[in-house]
């Protein structure tokens, strides 16, 4: 990089700069490992430089000085993203975004919260519970994960099975962004604007803080039931799922998974386990609901403090399976609607080297079921080859062993995200190799 870089950089006040060797890798990784296919693609790439800006001014500073240079700028929140979303491809600078974390409104009318982009959505999530509300959409690392980071890098998790998914409109009301060009601007986005940046990976502006919606807080209960058969436990969990009942989290694991992580999701009954998140109103019919197959219920009560069933879902299934076997890997995808057939005709070919894990979700409007199944690693053919397997029973795969922002989705360019990036990052440094249609 060049010496003049280094310079403009350390006048810039209010400006952390990083430059322990360990550290610049530290911060160049996430957690991409659950995939040997980005393992092997990501593990040599390294920032040349990290930086924390304490305030807006030196984010801005930090844009202007980037896009002077020419440099790559890759965006950091809490670093925790499955597709090596933060890891800087190209080298230049990884910026940690985690200070700027105040929580700058809150509408006690509307419920609408301001907040800056690197708040711990757990911290969040306290403070409105403060007000009598609570966050929509929340990924299993909530507690460490950032807001900004969740936007731009996540879609979906607790809460999903309710209000769907993060680009749903609705959730994303307001942006406030730093450009990168020669003197970058900081907009103020309105939910139609800040669509485009919503899901982007950081690639097309920095956002510095959001406006989101919340919802009403409610005491959720966590029901555990168990079912003999697997056709029965996908039935309940949508049965569960379409009832009049308020629900948060509707989560089913075959036998497998809860007979491999006993530390985590308690003693296997030798029966696949749906975990639930109901409000108190609704678990007694949850209750009536699982009676009707003469399935195990389970009432374990309000929330505590420790790792409740939160930490046992979405893609902390994952993380635990792994911790067990590093073998395992995983897939995402929604499944078509005749679910059961579609899982028998892929349990036929591959067997055990498949496990299920569904969870209850709302999609465009509609209750389907979405899958993150352990996957038995044997090579990326392989891989290739289920994948196709699930696309031909109609499962639509939402890949996590790609980099791009288009190949993870529906492998479809988004025309506006392209748009954003001409306009309010003209170089293309912000993240770069990321989103395939600037590319
Ligand atoms: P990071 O990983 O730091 O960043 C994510 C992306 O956002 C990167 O592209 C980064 O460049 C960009 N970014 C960060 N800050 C900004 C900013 N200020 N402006 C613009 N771009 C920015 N994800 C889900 O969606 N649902 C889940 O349920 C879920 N469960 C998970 C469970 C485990 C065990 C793990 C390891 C991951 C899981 N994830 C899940 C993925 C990830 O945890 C979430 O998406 C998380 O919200 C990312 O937040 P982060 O702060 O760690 O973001």
């Amino acid at each position: 990089l060049p010496d003049n870089f280094f310079k403009d950089l350390a006048r810039v006040d209010g400006l952390i700069i990083i430059s322990s060797a360990n550290e610049i890798q530290r911060y160049s990784r996430d957690f991409y490992d659950y995939s040997p296919i980005l393992l092997e693609k990501l593990g040599h790439c390294c920032a040349d430089f990290v930086v924390k800006p304490l305030a807006i001014d030196a984010v801005i500073a930090v844009a202007g000085i980037c896009y002077k240079y020419s440099i790559p700028l890759t965006l950091r929140g809490a670093g925790t993203g499955n597709y090596g979303q933060c890891v800087p491809l190209q080298g230049g600078v990884v910026m940690l975004m985690g200070a700027l974390n105040k929580i700058r409104k809150f509408d006690s009318f509307t419920g609408q919260v301001i907040v800056e982009c690197g708040c711990l959505m757990g911290d969040l999530d306290n403070y409105l519970s403060t007000k009598g509300r609570q966050l929509r959409i929340l990924p299993s690392t909530w507690r460490t994960a950032s807001i900004g980071g969740f936007i731009a890098g996540g879609s979906g998790g607790i809460g999903s099975i309710r209000w769907g998914f993060l680009r749903d409109p609705g959730h994303l009301l307001a942006l406030e962004v730093v450009t990168t060009e020669k003197d970058p601007k900081i907009l103020q986005l309105n939910s139609r604007s800040s669509e485009s940046l919503n899901h982007a990976y950081g690639t097309n502006g920095i956002i510095t803080a959001l406006t989101l919606a919340t919802s009403s807080l409610i005491q959720w209960q966590q029901v555990v039931i168990d079912c003999e058969n697997w056709s029965d436990a996908v039935h309940l969990l949508q049965s569960c799922a379409n009832a009049s009942v308020n629900l948060f989290l509707g989560s089913l694991l075959e036998k497998e998974i809860i007979e491999a992580i006993p530390n985590w999701s308690g003693v296997s009954h030798g029966k696949h386990r749906l975990l639930l998140l109901v409000a108190p109103d609704g678990v007694t019919t949850i209750e009536r609901l699982s009676s009707s197959i003469g399935a195990r219920f389970k009432d374990l009560g309000g929330e505590g403090r420790g790792n409740g069933l939160r930490e046992l879902t979405w893609n902390h299934t994952t993380l635990h399976m792994r911790s067990i076997d590093s073998n395992w890997t995983y897939l995402q995808m929604l499944l078509p609607q005749n679910e059961v057939e579609a899982m028998n005709i892929i349990r036929k070919k591959w067997g055990k080297s498949i496990l299920w894990h569904l969870e209850a979700v709302r999609q465009q409007g509609a209750q389907r079921i979405a899958a993150l199944p352990l996957v038995r690693w044997q090579g990326e053919e392989s891989l290739g080859e289920l994948i196709n397997d699930c696309k031909k029973v109609g499962a639509v795969i939402f890949n996590p062993h790609v980099i791009s922002v288009e190949d993870g989705g529906l492998g479809i360019i988004d025309s506006d995200q392209v748009n954003t990036k001409k306009i309010f990052d003209p170089k293309g440094i912000l993240n770069p190799g990321k989103l395939r249609g600037w590319t």
